[in-house]
């Protein structure tokens, strides 16, 4: 049974003609969550997998219409509520909490069929770019165990890298889809801020969280996209943008904007020569590579690090020890009840972060601080809708290398904040942008190039990215 090189339209097609049974299909899956156990990207498979593809193999069978996913087996990240399961969040404080209702991105997948098989590992509440935040342990690189997976939905990637589930869902604060995609060798995709609904995510920082697919192929992520995309009542930034269809594109004719802030910090990438080898094939195939400048670029990473933080401490509030799962016993009083829970739910980063929150929100510092960043934030939309008059889409690399050394960065965290640097204007503009894989590096694993596209443009962004990957294969 070759599963591992379908398609999901594919595996959606032979499922329903019955070549291969749901069942089978979850059955193979779970196999590999098994065989790779060792590398700690599935925190927990879902009891009732087979079952429900057991339902879609019944349903099948007696003649009903199933919906585009039909019997595909899903991983999600552990930050997504789907009712009845546990939502960890890779946090000691969410340990034994229970969803009471379903995510709607999740909700959007079981209505097209598609079997829920498991929740992902991540960095806690999705702060890090390792996976080695989790209160559960790190998750692995797909290739090398003594690398790390990325983060933080290192184990989406590391779960669809090694074929645990046909595709898994991720969230992306700052570039925890795209950056461990990059260090995995997978697609993944941001999404336009507002494209897809927000709604039983556990926030992180709301102003930039946003929900897409970790996938084998960019035909693949279009899928998915399709599929969880839409204009939710449940959250009122979600857009009402239709997700229109692009028609096929020609890279001849098409512009590609380099910013030229960008290229100065990749200079420093020993792989800078690949994403310059790129720009030449693109440009051999007709297209134009022009520069664009945004100056803004460069208050990028400081701006993320002032609201990122100010926007999670605010989201932490309510992780008390009164509601959720984590109460510290032995206490004098609520404020002490607060105190322990907190101390003993948190983890270092994610108490790092709230630390950071608190005082960029702290009176005094508000204006310098958030409102500033605030600011940054308005104008690289501005002149991301600005340059994008200009040019179709905007390349750059995903990341400065290949995956790092598990532990080789754990202890200082502003080195690990700077591997965002490429990740983070897209969160900040509310532009969509994919990582796919661009070669290798000199251990032999695996690196990534980003593209960038106009805000609700993320089926042309998808589009155009499927030829760039014609041309570096
Ligand atoms: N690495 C970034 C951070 O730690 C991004 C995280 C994310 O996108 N969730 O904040």
């Amino acid at each position: 049974m070759d599963i591992k090189s379908l398609s999901i339209e594919e595996l959606v097609k032979k499922i329903k003609s019955k070549e291969f049974s749901a069942k089978e299909v979850t059955k193979y899956y779970l196999a590999n969550i098994e065989k790779y156990k060792g590398k700690n990207a599935v925190l927990e498979v879902f009891e009732d997998a087979v079952e429900i593809a057991e339902d879609i193999d019944r349903k099948i069978a007696s003649g009903a219409d199933l919906g585009l996913l039909a019997g595909v087996p899903v991983i999600i990240k552990d930050n997504m509520l789907y009712e009845g399961k546990k939502c960890t969040c890779a946090s000691k404080f969410l340990k034994d909490y229970v969803s009471q209702y379903t995510s709607t991105a999740v909700q959007k997948l079981i209505d097209q069929d598609a079997v829920i098989i498991g929740r992902a590992n991540m960095d806690e509440f999705a702060m890090g770019g390792s996976c080695e935040h989790s209160a559960f342990g790190a998750c692995k690189n797909a290739y090398d165990d003594t690398r790390v997976s990325g983060g933080s939905s290192g184990g989406s990637a590391v779960a669809v890298a090694l074929d645990m589930c046909a595709f898994a869902l991720g969230s992306d604060t700052g570039g925890s889809i795209r950056q461990p995609s990059s260090f995995n060798g997978m697609v993944g995709l941001k999404p336009t801020y507002g494209r897809v609904s927000r709604y039983g995510l556990v926030a992180f920082a709301s102003s930039l969280d946003q929900i897409g697919p970790i996938t084998k192929s960019v035909e693949d992520a279009k899928l998915v996209l399709k599929v969880i995309a839409g204009k939710d009542i449940n959250d009122q930034t979600t857009a009402d943008e239709p997700l229109v269809d692009s028609k096929p594109v020609n890279l001849k004719g098409l512009k590609f904007g380099v910013i030229s802030q960008v290229d100065k910090v990749a200079k420093n990438s020993k792989y800078y020569a690949i994403y310059k080898d790129i720009e030449k094939k693109l440009a051999l195939a007709g297209a134009d590579i022009v520069s664009v400048d945004i100056p803004e670029y460069e208050l990028s990473l400081s701006s993320y690090y002032v609201i990122q933080p100010a926007e999670a401490t605010s989201n932490l509030g309510r992780f008390d020890g009164v509601k959720y799962t984590t109460r510290a016993g032995d206490v004098s009083g609520i404020n002490d009840l607060y105190k322990k829970s907190r101390t003993e739910g948190f983890g270092d980063e994610v108490k790092r972060r709230i630390m950071l929150g608190n005082f960029a929100l702290s009176s005094g510092y508000y204006d310098a601080y958030y409102k500033n960043a605030k600011r940054v934030q308005k104008l690289l939309k501005t002149k991301f809708e600005e340059a994008f008059k200009k040019v179709d889409a905007i390349i750059m690399p995903t990341t400065y290398g290949e995956a790092f050394e598990i532990g080789s960065k754990t202890k200082d965290p502003v080195s690990m904040y700077a591997e965002d640097m490429f990740t983070i204007v897209a969160n900040l503009a509310g532009v969509p942008a994919v990582s796919v894989p661009c070669g290798k590096g000199e251990s032999g694993l695996p690196l990534g190039l980003q593209v960038v596209g106009k805000h609700f443009d993320d089926l042309r962004l998808l589009e155009i990215t499927k030829e760039i990957q014609k041309e570096i294969k």
